[in-house]
């Protein structure tokens, strides 16, 4: 099976994430911060490190500062449900992911909050009319989706802080397609907290994610309970990152988390290059078929995430066409039925393919074949 099917989940994974989450299963086995013994605080150690090398990475002041959770999705709740009271205004993109919308149409649901969508320009980008026009006195946070998981089309974030600053409106930044392939950090987006997964461009395992807390972010916390610190204490600690870590850490997901990111991190840039290098070939040859819609607009920015639409043929169909074939693409709304509603796709969904490190060129081209092949077929 050739694999596009990145922008779910990064895979294969480095050799050594496997042998560092093996590590700690077969070697280490202590449950990390519970005790003095040896097995526990080498565990601590391990995790003490990923939190330095991700703090460093997505520009945190302090490692504590880092916080672990089960993914990209944990991470934007604990990020949207810890910041929000009752009268609230959030503004967010169209590009948002369900693990944005729901928790905030939820809210807006329940009357808690009230939720505007940007309107994008042409090219399906967020301007900075677009928030002046929206902002009241109530705005109390903005979600942006740094890039499409649909379109891969990346949002202009830099610019965009700069107005939500004149206005003082905290920046959640959801980077789930692009932390560890494009810069990213709270000091180059101006974000106030990075909601990003460690199992996609930091090449980590299933299961792991981060929320980056900017300074003086301080959401309450979704999950409470036993930390390994101030046991004597019936109430939460409020230390970082105690605070939003209760109960036993994933630490060989973590473990493998630290290899992959170290991995993605050192050659970032390199990947980043090579994955703009072969969406590109892959769009420009969806481009030249007939019958056949590449979605986002040619002129914005993009990254390794190719969407399509066939003119006579169901997308879901196509993929299983293709994964008869050998090929593991996704069909489908991404979980993202808010941008397909923007491209008109909403009833039909799309076939995408993403792109990641060990993907070739000669792959790209054996997949436009096939998907020539199968449109020739109707
Ligand atoms: N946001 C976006 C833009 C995504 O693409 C995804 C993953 N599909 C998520 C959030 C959720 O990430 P996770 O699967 O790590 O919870």
């Amino acid at each position: 099976m050739i694999y596009f099917d990145n922008a779910a989940t990064s895979f294969p994974k480095p050799p050594m994430v496997a042998r560092a989450m093996a590590g700690t299963l077969n070697k280490i086995g202590g449950n990390p911060g519970r005790a003095g013994h040896s097995l526990s605080l080498c565990g601590g150690r391990v995790i003490q490190r990923c939190r330095e090398v991700l703090a460093e990475a997505f520009g945190a002041k302090a490692p504590e500062q880092v916080i672990f959770t089960s993914g990209c999705t944990e991470a934007l709740n604990l990020a949207i449900r810890g910041m929000l009271h009752q009268g609230d205004q959030v503004l967010c993109s169209h590009g948002e992911h369900n693990a944005v919308m729901r928790p905030l149409k939820e809210l807006e649901a329940a009357g808690q909050i009230t939720v505007r969508v940007l309107k994008p320009n042409s090219l399906g980008l967020v301007t900075p009319e677009a928030i002046e026009e929206a902002v009241t006195p109530k705005t109390a946070l903005c979600v942006l989706c740094h890039a499409s998981n649909v379109t891969g089309v990346v949002q202009p974030v830099a610019k965009l802080s700069g107005t939500l600053k004149k206005f003082g409106i905290p920046l959640l930044v959801d980077a789930a397609q692009t932390a560890g392939v494009l810069p990213v950090s709270l000091g180059e987006l101006g974000a106030d907290m990075i909601a990003l997964p460690g199992h996609k461009g930091l090449l980590g395992p299933h299961g792991t994610g981060v929320l980056v807390l900017g300074e003086g972010m301080l959401p309450r916390p979704l999950i409470m309970g036993g930390t390994g610190s101030m046991s004597e204490r019936m109430r939460q600690p409020e230390a970082l990152p105690d605070r939003y870590e209760s109960g036993t850490p994933n630490l060989p997901g973590i473990a493998g988390l630290l290899a992959g990111a170290r991995f993605a991190l050192h050659h970032r840039a390199e990947i980043e290059a090579y994955e703009q290098e072969l969406s590109a070939r892959l769009r420009y040859g969806l481009e030249r078929m007939r019958g056949i819609r590449v979605l986002g607009h040619p002129g914005a920015e993009k990254l390794g995430v190719v969407s399509f639409v066939p003119a006579f043929m169901d997308p879901g169909e196509l993929a299983d066409q293709l994964a008869a074939a050998g090929f593991a693409l996704r069909s489908g709304l991404h979980c993202a039925p808010s941008i397909h509603q923007w491209l008109g796709t909403l009833h039909s969904g799309a076939c995408r393919a993403s792109v990641g490190i060990y993907n070739t060129e000669e792959e790209v081209d054996r997949l436009l074949e096939a998907v020539d092949r199968a449109l020739g077929q109707r």
